[in-house]
């Protein structure tokens, strides 16, 4: 819905939506179908610094409720880091994306509690599936940049997130531990990440919006007359996106430690291309130069973080088809 602002130019705005603020639950959403169709689980908001993510799956559910749509699904919307929404902040004490499946700090802090919690709604959800199982898992960037998703390398992974005309990404959650992506990734689950671009970008929600009702449409949640503007969600999604490879594998990430100091050089963004030995950061240690020549990727433009950046690199075309007609013969045999 659109809403007139008072304001100079009083050009309409996108209604931001309910009050961030004011989320006291971590359920945003819920439609509960056939539990034998599939079930979608949204996640946003895991680092509190990124609620592009949540104001997507509102709006998301809102359209459902106010079309009167009945997926064939079951639907799950969920705000990640509840404390860390409220205060604009990453995390409070300890990285909400790091501490799944065992792995990282989860003790009595606020963010332990909202993972807790998040696992507590998501088991429920889980306990519920008789069919298959889609997480999407909505992120942004402190760089500007592009959207594009990241998936672990299994074949239903490749084939919902091609459904966004964005870069796919792989190898890069693999690199990181104690992600949401893993967890589910372990346990069988399709599971999707979806960077939608820079934290405060308006464009970033609209982003997100798109690839929430792509990834409904590809797993056969929703029908193509429901998804009000499709070619217009592709649209947005492929104009982001241009001139950018379809794939891309990561091949080195540079972690950061709190005690680093590491600063960013400016002027870097997502899929930028960097050259082997060029100076792209500095650290309390000195200079850091890129290791190989490839895209950037997450250059980490803010004081939290763990990752430093990533350097991917475009998997030419000619191997992917080698790779899915090597993958045909297979599934033949
Ligand atoms: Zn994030």
């Amino acid at each position: 819905m659109t809403v007139l602002r008072p304001g100079p130019d009083s050009e309409p705005t996108e209604d931001p939506g309910p009050d961030l603020l004011d989320l006291d639950d971590h359920l945003l959403g819920r439609v509960e179908g056939d539990p034998s169709a599939v079930t979608v689980i949204m996640v946003g908001g895991l680092h509190g610094n990124e609620p592009a993510g949540v104001r997507a799956i509102l709006s998301v559910f809102e359209r459902l409720e106010r079309e009167r749509l009945a997926p064939r699904a079951s639907l799950y919307g969920l705000a990640g880091n509840l404390p860390a929404l409220r205060s604009g902040t990453r995390f409070v004490e300890s990285d909400l994306n790091r501490m799944w499946g065992g792995a990282g700090r989860d003790d009595g802090a606020a963010d332990g509690r909202s993972r807790r919690a998040l696992e507590g709604h998501m088991e429920a959800a889980l306990s519920r599936a008789r069919g298959p199982v889609v997480l999407l898992d909505l992120h942004s960037t402190s760089s500007g940049g592009a959207p594009f998703s990241i998936v672990a390398n299994t074949p239903e992974n490749r084939r919902l997130a091609r459904s966004f005309p964005v870069p796919l990404v792989l190898g890069l959650e693999e690199s990181v531990e104690g992600t949401l992506l893993t967890f589910f990734g372990r346990r069988g689950h399709a599971a999707i990440g979806f960077e939608g671009g820079a934290h405060d970008d308006p464009l970033t929600v609209e982003h997100h919006t798109a690839a929430i009702w792509l990834t409904l449409l590809a797993c056969g949640a929703l029908w193509p007359e429901a998804i009000g503007d499709l070619a217009g969600h592709r649209r947005r999604l492929r104009h982001a996106a241009r001139g950018l490879p379809p794939v891309v594998e990561v091949s080195h990430r540079h972690p950061v430690r709190p005690d680093d100091r590491f600063r960013m050089a400016p002027g870097y963004a997502n899929f930028g291309p960097v050259s082997r030995g060029e100076v792209i950061a500095h650290d309390a240690a000195g200079a850091i130069a890129s290791p190989a020549d490839g895209l950037l990727l997450l250059p980490l433009y803010q004081g939290e973080g763990e990752d430093g950046f990533f350097i991917g690199r475009s998997v030419p075309r000619a191997f992917l088809l080698a790779e899915r007609v090597l993958r045909w013969f297979g599934s033949e045999r």
